[in-house]
């Protein structure tokens, strides 16, 4: 029997047994922002905690009502009574988990927001390099992002104080291995003269002497607005004051986080370069020590020799399900079999195709592009697979790379892997998956989950064939609505109406 066959779903008669006054207190017990509605004498805030989505589609049942109650859902059935809570008119739009990104960093991403684009395709070559950075606003330092050798070489410090030598400038390379700075930032940050602009990994020990500027606020309101209501923090050196920092600056994600030794909870993150990896003994112990203090292990594989070097130690050290690789981007047959045998999950991101594929088409062997981010092949070898975007190293919508995980187009509209296209239903589950099982089953809309949801302006049956964040209508955290996008729902009295 489909949910829409049922009598009406809900959690006990709990609900109904609220006077009006009575969930008033129980709210203000819950959220401080209901003091302010106590304050203010309104509702209004009140009513944010409480949510009725009406004539939504569910699990592509069209025609329902969903109602959202401290941070679950509580009631799924046809022309729900309101209850004097907040009411969005779906109109007709299908209802998704809200997504959860498995692989980004928040802070770098905020960081971003406010830097200077340094590579393609906006930044094609060396003048139009020096153009931006000379355009750069403010008159305090420049922060680059997104460089890539294609646009003028390999930078050193004697390169940027040629297009800019009166502010302290910095760039970061793509990777994200690496910055280059000029000569007025290698004085700010103390470098000695015989510094040559180039920073390998130093990602900590800049942050801590170049003043975060950043808009928080606009990165976590930029998240909800793709339909993002979670996301894990996969930024190597977090430790349990950068986690904190992470929880309060995202107030409209649920925050997972994984880093280095100090943190108690969450993968230990491991960095992995292939030019110099560490003694096997070495990462062998790290991972076992991880494993002993109940964590998990997330290994940034990028190369195949990462993953082939990752996975023979991991194996060595003893796996656990809950290891994770991020990006898997090259595997090969061996590095197949290795991840199968070690049972791990993948975190993938397809959006690099969409972002980087015509590079890898050119660069890369033409043996490996079938091997490149793959999809389905992960799936027929029965590995979990779950997707992040690893923003701001690729783009923060996550849509991106759900259309680009069924489409396998590069930016000139060229194939790459072709064979790895998965349908829009499991591109669209690498990002409902819980936030702590990037493999596992998708999260459901249902009687008893949590209340984050991902709402479109339209039936999935339509918004399949059109993946895209502008299909976002709603983001719902926890019950809490988001993000509403303007003009996508009604709006004013009809979605606050509480005709009770
Ligand atoms: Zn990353």
């Amino acid at each position: 029997m489909r949910d829409a066959d049922k009598p009406c779903l809900r959690e006990g008669s709990e609900s109904a047994q609220f006077t009006r006054g009575l969930a008033v207190a129980w709210e203000v017990s819950l959220t401080r922002s209901c003091y302010t509605t106590l304050e203010s004498g309104s509702f209004e805030l009140l009513a944010v905690a409480m949510l009725l989505i009406r004539n939504t589609e569910v699990e592509g049942v069209s025609g329902l009502d969903v109602r959202c109650r401290r941070g679950r859902v509580v009631e799924i059935g046809r022309i729900l009574a309101a209850e004097g809570e907040r009411v969005l008119d779906a109109d007709g739009g299908a209802v998704l988990p809200g997504l959860h990104d498995h692989h980004l960093h928040f802070f770098a991403l905020a960081a971003a927001q406010r830097s200077v684009r340094c590579g393609p395709p906006e930044v094609p070559d060396a003048a139009a390099l020096e153009a931006v950075l000379r355009d750069a606003p403010g008159d305090g330092w420049i922060r680059g992002v997104g460089y890539h050798e294609s646009v003028a070489g390999r930078l050193d410090r004697a390169r940027l104080d040629r297009m800019v030598a009166d502010r302290p400038l910095r760039v970061q390379h793509r990777s994200g291995k690496m910055w280059f700075v000029n000569t007025a930032a290698a004085q700010a940050l103390g470098l000695g003269p015989e510094s040559n602009g180039r920073l390998f990994r130093r990602d900590r020990w800049l942050g801590t002497r170049v003043d975060g500027d950043v808009d928080v606020a606009a990165t976590t309101r930029l998240l909800a607005s793709c339909g993002v209501t979670g996301f894990t923090d996969a930024t190597p050196h977090n430790d349990p004051a950068a986690v904190r920092d992470l929880v309060a600056a995202a107030p409209l994600q649920h925050v997972v986080a994984m880093g280095d030794e100090s943190l108690s909870e969450g993968a230990l993150k491991i960095m992995l370069d292939d030019f110099e990896l560490p003694g096997i003994d070495a990462l062998r112990t790290r991972m076992a020590g991880a494993h002993a203090a109940g964590r998990p292990v997330a290994v940034h594989c990028v190369t195949r020799t990462e993953l082939v070097f990752a996975l023979s130690t991991l194996l060595e050290a003893g796996a656990v399900p809950e290891d994770r690789i991020e990006h898997a981007s090259v595997a090969d047959a061996a590095g197949m079999e290795l991840l199968a045998r070690a049972g791990v999950t993948v975190v993938t991101q397809p959006n690099f195709v969409a972002e980087r594929g015509d590079r890898y088409l050119a660069e890369v062997p033409a043996s490996d592009h079938s091997h490149l981010y793959r999809g389905q092949g992960f799936l027929d070898a029965g590995i979990p697979l779950g997707g992040g975007t690893d923003t701001p190293f690729g783009d923060a919508d996550p849509w991106l790379a759900i259309r680009a995980a069924v489409t396998r187009e590069t930016p000139a509209g060229k194939a790459l892997g072709a064979g790895e296209a998965l349908t829009p239903e499991r591109a669209l589950a690498l990002f409902t998956t819980p936030p702590e099982e990037p493999g596992g089953a998708p999260r459901r809309v249902r009687v008893g989950e949590a209340a984050d949801l991902c709402l479109l302006d339209r039936p999935w049956s339509r918004a399949r064939l059109s993946l895209s964040r502008h299909r976002v209508a709603a983001t719902v955290r926890a019950g809490e609505v988001t993000h509403v996008r303007p003009g996508a729902l009604a709006t004013g009295a009809k979605s606050h109406e509480t005709d009770g």
